[in-house]
């Protein structure tokens, strides 16, 4: 653990508080006192801080909020644990997809944190426990977009675009790009979290929330990391599921990755086998393995990669994407039993949340800043 970079502890993101969005702009102006250490603070007692739910984006917050604020209990709480959540089957590779109402600013400093994150611990004695490794290939498009370069191509290793003679093995495609990005396998990196967040002092809980209300008395802040259970928890019905299949293959000989940029077919190297996808069936909640949808994946992924055609299929898997227009890391004032309880979500990240979890959870440590500055000065009146 020792030598992972950790993000700094003091003023979380303060260099970035021109990236947020109107409302976090507003919130973030006046946010200037460094709150570890602070003598006002060190005289409140503890703060108690409740993070719901357990996959890749309340891990990761968790772990940032225990680490960064020591003046914080914090307490996890989850319905579902690894390994039955959306986070522990998703391929897990870094490639960010652009938000509409997001400044790309603010979403670049997300994959920015992320990505930096994790190359860290690929670096480092934890890769293999943490399932983190990088991982090389292609995107490849049938149509040559209008941007050929994305806003994140400075942030993955080695991006270039590739020769006609790389694209040769791709008939039906007419663009592609090539770089080194990261491959972060969630079934080992969140229960690697977990005990990251247990030495930082966290608790774990399982239990199923139904409302933010059943938590004001024991909690000073609530932080909303529950993914598409924010649909009944926040009453958020602008989240919806993107139903997505994946089968794992045996196919060592495969050693890197090829996405169609439709986001529709890929083949994901890994350490634990070959992830070949996929579907992405909007407002679909159907859990079951499709054996039509399976048909499809390997005859896709076959067609650009016929080696597969030998290998094994040694599992099939389904899971929702919480998908959102924009994901929602915002804070908000809750009236709860009568008292005014703050709650930070974090949650809405899509088919991305393996790319941006560090650096929406970063963006959770701003707000949860802001929290205790109020609770601070609540306790000053
Ligand atoms: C097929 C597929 C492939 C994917 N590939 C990639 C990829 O390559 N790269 C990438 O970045 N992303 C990928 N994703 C997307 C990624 O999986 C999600 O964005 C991410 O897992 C969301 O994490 P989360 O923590 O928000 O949600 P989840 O992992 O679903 O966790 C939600 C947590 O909240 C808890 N919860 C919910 N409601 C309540 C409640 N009321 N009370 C208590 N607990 C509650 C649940 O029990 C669970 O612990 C993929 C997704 C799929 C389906």
């Amino acid at each position: 653990m020792s030598s992972l970079k950790r993000f700094p502890v003091g003023p979380a993101r303060q260099t970035n508080k021109h990236l947020f969005s109107v409302q976090s702009q507003q919130e973030n102006n006046n946010y200037s006192l460094p709150l570890v250490g602070d003598p006002e603070l060190s005289r409140m007692k503890r703060v108690r801080v409740v993070v719901v739910g357990a996959g890749v984006i309340g891990f990761s917050t968790a772990v940032c909020v225990a680490e960064a604020l020591p003046i914080c209990s914090v307490t996890l709480l989850a319905e579902k644990f690894s390994p039955d959540n959306t986070s522990d089957g998703a391929a897990g590779i870094l490639i960010p997809t652009e938000f509409p109402d997001i400044p790309l600013v603010r979403q670049r400093q997300w994959f920015k944190d992320s990505f930096d994150h994790l190359l860290a611990i690929s670096h480092s004695q934890h890769s293999p426990e943490a399932g983190v490794m990088l991982s090389s290939g292609r995107q490849i498009f049938k149509e040559v977009p209008d941007y050929k370069k994305p806003f994140w191509s400075e942030l993955v290793i080695g991006f270039r675009f590739m020769t006609d003679s790389e694209l040769k093995q791709f008939p039906d495609h007419k663009f592609g790009q090539t770089f080194t990005t990261i491959k972060c396998e969630c079934s080992s990196y969140v229960p690697w979290l977990e005990k990251r967040f247990k030495k930082a002092g966290g608790l774990v809980q399982q239990r199923k929330v139904n409302s933010f209300q059943e938590l004001s008395d024991s909690y000073d802040i609530i932080i909303n990391c529950s993914g598409l259970g924010s649909r009944t928890l926040a009453g958020d019905n602008q989240l919806y599921p993107v139903r997505g299949q994946v089968l794992k293959m045996e196919a060592p000989w495969l050693q890197h990755f090829t996405r169609d940029a439709d986001g529709m077919t890929y083949i994901y190297p890994g350490i634990h086998g070959v992830t070949i996808g996929g579907t992405r069936q909007e407002g679909d909640w159907r859990l079951q393995v499709d054996e039509g949808d399976a048909k499809s994946i390997l005859e896709r992924c076959t067609r650009l990669e016929p080696s597969l055609s030998k290998a094994k299929v040694l599992s099939k898997w389904v899971g929702l994407r919480p998908s959102r227009r924009n994901p929602k890391v915002e804070r908000e004032l809750l009236q709860l039993k009568g008292r005014r309880v703050p709650v930070v979500h974090n949650y809405g990240h899509g088919g991305c949340g393996v790319t941006l979890a560090w650096g929406t959870a970063l963006d959770a440590v701003g707000l949860v800043r802001k929290c205790l500055q109020e609770i601070s000065v609540q306790s000053k009146l």
